[in-house]
């Protein structure tokens, strides 16, 4: 049995757009609809045939729904909270794929009362955006970590896992504070890094622009990937998740100081020991299966 029979997304940019794709192709007699607030969004997706029905607002795409996802940037949840908060039914889950928590997590159980909110993050994304981006597979292999939050109803925790897993992804659960710090180590100060980076080098006087892109492949080109993440939602991460990274931050900024003292000093051993131990964990992210070995700088197929 499927574990939900009406889905409604609301926000149909890269992820919400990956969902309806993903969702048709895995449990196709699901009744799907969609909504996004650019009208523009909306006929494009119409257009793409990827959903049962594009509704003009979010209020209408949620009425009747038993699973409502909400995959628009995280500081816009809010809004589309109070939007559908009048339309849904009573036993009706209110789920999301923000990048961020503890944040969502108040937000949506405050505006919604009565419904079961039990968030979630897919850690699957890409550096593009819009209904365009989107694609099928990408949840599959990857992991979502669903939060819920201390009374949630463990029988709508695990259909929503099971709604997870149809999709291809591994599911892990977490609380909503443990989730942010995870991922401020793992996702946001690596994306602060790329854009801090690719702002310094672009600023630099004495090496021209051309001369950047020109060399790129010797590094800066990875980090110009990360930075070309959607500005929207990556300003909503930082807003949302200020705590955790601002504390990671100061450790990371101490062990950038201890490198700069290494290099000063000449301090080889330092260095070695420390990239020696960097190698490692690049080793086991392609051992788990999280990336390949394979140069694949453009991330095609959406890692
Ligand atoms: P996206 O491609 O920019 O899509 C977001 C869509 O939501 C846009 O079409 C946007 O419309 C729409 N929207 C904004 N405010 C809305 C509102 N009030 N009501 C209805 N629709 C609204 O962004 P995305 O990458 O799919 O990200 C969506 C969510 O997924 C975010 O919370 C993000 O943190 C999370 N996430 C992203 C990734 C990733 O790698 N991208 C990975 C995992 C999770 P407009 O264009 O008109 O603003």
């Amino acid at each position: 049995m499927l574990p939900f029979a009406r889905v409604a997304i609301i926000g149909m940019g890269l992820i919400g757009s990956s969902l309806a794709r993903a969702v048709r192709e895995a449990m196709p007699t699901v009744k799907l609809t969609v909504s996004d607030a650019s009208p523009a969004v909306r006929e494009r997706v119409a257009e793409l045939g990827i959903a049962d029905d594009v509704a003009d607002g979010a209020g209408a795409a949620v009425v009747d729904a038993d699973l409502v996802i909400l995959a628009v940037p995280v500081g816009a949840m809010a809004d589309v909270a109070a939007e559908i908060a009048p339309e849904l039914a009573p036993d009706t889950v209110v789920s999301d794929v923000g990048s961020v928590k503890e944040s969502v997590a108040r937000v949506l159980g405050a505006a919604l009362p009565g419904v079961h909110v039990i968030p979630a993050h897919p850690v699957a994304g890409t550096e593009k955006s819009g209904p365009d981006a989107g694609f099928a597979h990408l949840f599959k292999g990857r992991w979502c970590i669903i939060t819920p939050p201390p009374r949630a109803d463990a029988t709508m925790v695990e259909r929503l896992s099971e709604f997870w897993r149809r999709l291809g992804s591994k599911v892990d659960l977490m609380d909503a504070p443990h989730h942010d710090r995870v991922l401020a180590v793992t996702s946001h100060l690596p994306h602060l890094i790329a854009y801090s980076i690719v702002g310094t080098a672009s600023d630099l006087e004495e090496v021209t622009k051309s001369e950047v892109i020109k060399y790129s492949a010797g590094g800066f080109r990875d980090f110009t990937r990360i930075a070309a993440s959607d500005p929207v939602m990556w300003r909503d991460v930082f807003l949302n998740n200020r705590e955790a990274v601002l504390e990671l931050l100061g450790r990371f900024t101490e062990d950038l100081v201890a490198l700069q003292r290494a290099i000063r000093w000449g301090d080889g051993d330092t260095l070695e020991s420390l990239f020696t131990r960097t190698r490692a964990i690049r080793r086991s992210i392609i051992d788990e299966g999280q990336d390949t070995e394979k140069a694949d700088f453009g991330r095609g197929n959406g890692n």
